[in-house]
């Protein structure tokens, strides 16, 4: 198993987890899962199929209150979550969905920056449907940033979209993380997706995290390179 450095900064991490259990009635999901993610750090996470990397997401997101072992998370209020299917409520329009429950005077303004920036300006008026299924990931994305997370949990984000709209989002989530520097846990199942946008990939197998590789590659990357195969191979 590769070791993966640590954090580099002195920002306290975006993620500790100390011996995180889930079960679910006689099945241990989670293994004493021992995790810790620095601040800004950009993580994917493989696995199987029903290896348990939403139920992981879920627990560190703090809405799952049957998850035992200790975790030390980044206050909920900032900590963003975004799924498969981007989950717009479909009763409110694009710049709604974005501010819901943001107060203040100043929420849809940003609301409105937050959706230029992922190339959604003129939009806001639209409802979810009249957006393509890319159109509503970046607006999922808006929903996520304009709340200026620590910590970006994603659960296969790009996993219902084209192959060509992927490319286009995983282009546009590397540079918001980049102008942004949330730590980002992003669950996938495609191992090129995960070496492409990651500087750190964990696999999780059986309950455990059964890899942990520094990726120590300059973005953007591209999969044809030499050394993004070889990352590509010891996964
Ligand atoms: P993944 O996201 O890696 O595909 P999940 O975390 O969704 O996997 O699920 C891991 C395992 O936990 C699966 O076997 C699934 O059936 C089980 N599981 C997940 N949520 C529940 C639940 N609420 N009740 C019972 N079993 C669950
Ligand atoms: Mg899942």
């Amino acid at each position: 198993m590769a070791t993966h450095p640590g954090p580099l900064t002195a920002a306290p991490p975006a993620i500790r987890t100390s011996r995180l259990v889930r079960r679910f009635g006689e099945r241990e999901v989670l293994r004493e899962i021992d995790l810790t993610v620095g601040a800004g750090e950009f993580t994917a996470l493989l696995g199987r199929s029903g290896s348990g990397k939403s139920t992981l997401l879920r627990a560190l997101s703090g809405l799952d209150h049957g998850v035992r072992g200790s975790g030390e998370l980044a206050v909920p209020e900032r900590v963003s979550l975004s799924f498969q299917d981007s989950r717009l409520l479909p009763w409110l329009r694009v710049l709604d969905n974005v501010v819901l429950g943001l107060g203040g005077r100043r929420a849809e303004d940003r609301g409105r920056e937050a959706l230029a920036e992922v190339g959604l300006a003129g939009r806001e008026r639209s409802w979810p449907h009249e957006l393509s299924g890319g159109e509503q990931q970046r607006a999922a994305l808006a929903r996520a940033l304009v709340r200026e997370p620590e910590l970006l949990l994603a659960d296969e984000p790009f996993g219902a979209l084209d192959a060509l709209t992927r490319i286009k989002m995983h282009g546009l989530l590397r540079e918001l993380y980049e102008r942004h520097r949330p730590a980002v846990l992003l669950v996938t199942h495609d191992v090129d997706e995960a070496v492409e946008l990651a500087d750190r990939v964990l696999v999780l197998e059986e309950g455990r995290i059964a890899v942990d590789l520094a990726v120590d590659l300059p973005t953007p990357r591209s999969r044809r390179a030499p050394r993004f195969q070889e990352y590509r191979d010891r996964l």
